[in-house]
């Protein structure tokens, strides 16, 4: 059986999406605990090559509820960037 990254509830049937470099891809790699930063790395290496990872970037970086690897960044690293961009964290 497919793994299915969890998204939260308003990313479900987005177009953008459907390209995702991650879909299929094991959701502890996006979703890891604190102790597994391989994974992020991981994770990392294929939102490098995603087609969609502007975007998915960009809706990352405009709702703050949004937990684990998003556009190649983690939560702490979108955290600090709204922070610096005076983006509500
Ligand atoms: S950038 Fe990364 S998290 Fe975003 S859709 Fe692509 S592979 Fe998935």
């Amino acid at each position: 059986m497919e793994a299915v990254i969890p998204l939260p509830v308003r990313y479900q049937g987005v177009e953008w999406i459907e390209f995702a470099n991650c879909k299929g891809a094991d959701p502890g790699l996006f979703f890891p605990t604190e102790s597994a930063r391989t994974k992020v790395t991981e994770a990392r290496k294929l939102c490098e090559a995603c087609a969609v990872k502007e975007i998915c970037l960009s809706e990352a970086m405009n709702d703050p509820s949004v937990r684990g690897v998003w556009g190649g960044t983690t939560y702490d690293q979108r955290k600090r960037r709204r922070r610096l961009t005076g983006l509500p964290a």
